[in-house]
């Protein structure tokens, strides 16, 4: 008879959501399982995060946030730039072009740190290592899942076997955990891809995070230190074509106009990498002994910089899940009332954050002179309304989550008693 490997919790996928969830059951006292389909972690992309202020704290309560100091990069203010209806600005209205946000008027309040995936992936990996109760699966996946009374049996395409109180399905915008249980997903194709890079620059950064709009596409300028960049170009697929064809010489020259406003001249530094910017969500995120975490559950468009803050808010409510199973010795009834309100609170969270940026988008993908004033004039009343400014960052920082209530520190408190 074939042997099983028990543990508390099975986690699909190695990414920030995977390692952050093990990070976080290993440290409330669970047996953990990863299998991931790739040979080894994925620790060599060219991808970088803003990192909300409640991701910092969770961070901080996990007891990462210490690895990561001196390799993330604070940023004071984030300014956006409506690079459509140049018409306007050659009329003398350029100053109606941006707005600024940050916290306050001397601009010395932290809105986001900027942190490298892989830094942080190092940072994950390196803690979860330190356990003996943790086994990671590479260069395999679930073929099926089969509920049982005490947990959940999956069968692998090793020809292993597994069994645990809960499944997080953590494997990413396809996620093949969703699929095996039956959970739908809505898609949405954008017809864009992004393009990932990093430039050294003449100009000096002064702690600014640039989102330029322009038509067909975005520029997101995340700075690593004051002379370095991370770019994120989002362009139409058919552009994607033509510009993946071109030497890293000509790609530069073809992106400079973009760059040149917030960096002066910049050097390609490094290697150029694009994804497609499709996003989707699924119809639930639970099911019976399941729970979807991260880009499995929702994949944003990265114009908000949200994704992995988001998957470090799904985290932060499956804590009181994982509590409840692990007291409860998973049982069915008790954890099922844990995941429905996991369910309920992610997924309403999750779909604001897709409208807002549905809305973001739309609004800037309008163009022609009266739609362009239409946007300019909504600048201007952001512009003269310094309060709204200052509630949208602490609502996109996640600050907000302190005062409004006690609630979602709870868990975080759960994790620093440990
Ligand atoms: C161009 C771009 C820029 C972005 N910029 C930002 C940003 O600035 N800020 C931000 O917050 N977010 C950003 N995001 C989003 C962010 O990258 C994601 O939200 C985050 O990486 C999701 O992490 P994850 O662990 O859920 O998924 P992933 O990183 O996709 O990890 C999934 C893991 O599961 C594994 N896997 C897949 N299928 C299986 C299977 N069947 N079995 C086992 N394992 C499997 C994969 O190999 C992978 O290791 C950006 C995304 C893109 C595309």
């Amino acid at each position: 008879m074939k042997q099983i490997i028990r543990s508390d919790l099975l986690i699909t996928g190695a990414g920030v959501a995977g390692l952050t969830a093990a990070l976080v059951s290993l440290q409330l006292g669970a047996s953990v399982t990863i299998v991931e389909k790739q040979q080894g972690f994925a620790t060599s992309g060219n991808r970088v995060f803003i990192l909300s202020d409640y991701t910092r704290r969770i961070l901080e309560a996990l007891g990462i946030w210490d690895d990561l100091q001196g390799k993330d990069y604070p940023i004071t203010t984030i300014r956006i730039y409506d690079g459509l209806g140049t018409a306007i600005k050659d009329h003398g209205f350029g100053w109606m072009q941006s707005l600024s946000f940050s916290h306050d008027r001397s601009q010395s309040e932290k809105v986001g740190y900027i942190v490298r995936e892989h830094v942080l992936m190092e940072a994950l990996i390196a803690r979860i290592s330190s356990y003996s109760s943790i086994t990671i699966l590479f260069d395999c996946a679930v073929e099926t899942y089969e509920l049982t009374q005490k947990g959940c049996l999956a069968r692998l395409d090793s020809g292993k076997s597994l069994s645990a109180g809960l499944v997080l399905g953590c494997d990413g915008k396809n996620s093949h955990t969703a699929a095996k249980m039956n959970i739908k997903r809505t898609q949405k194709a954008r017809n864009q891809h992004a393009f990932v890079f990093t430039v050294s620059h003449a100009m000096q950064n002064r702690r600014a995070a640039y989102q330029t709009f322009f038509k067909g596409g975005q520029l997101a300028v995340l700075p690593l230190s004051v002379s370095k960049s991370s770019i994120m170009w989002s362009v139409p697929t058919a552009e994607m074509l033509r510009l993946k064809a071109l030497s890293k010489q000509d790609f530069m020259a073809a992106c400079a106009p973009h760059l040149k406003r917030h960096l002066g001249d910049c050097a390609l530094a490094g290697e150029i990498a694009s994804f497609p910017l499709n996003t989707s969500m699924a119809s639930a995120f639970v099911a019976e002994r399941l729970a979807l975490v991260g880009d499995a559950a929702h994949t944003f468009h990265p114009i908000t910089g949200q994704g992995v803050n988001y998957t470090f808010r799904d985290i932060a409510e499956l804590i009181p899940v994982i509590r409840q199973g692990l007291t409860n010795q998973w049982e069915t009834t008790d954890l099922a009332a844990a995941l429905d309100i996991y369910n309920a609170r992610r997924t309403r969270d999750a779909r604001l954050m897709s409208a807002t940026t549905d809305m973001l988008l739309f609004v800037f993908s309008l163009r022609g002179f009266t739609m362009t004033c239409f946007r300019r004039l909504g600048f201007v009343v952001m512009h003269s309304l310094p309060l709204l400014r200052y509630l949208l960052v602490r609502l996109a920082s996640g600050s907000h989550m302190k005062s409004h209530s006690l609630e979602p520190d709870a868990p975080l408190l759960a994790l620093k008693d440990k």
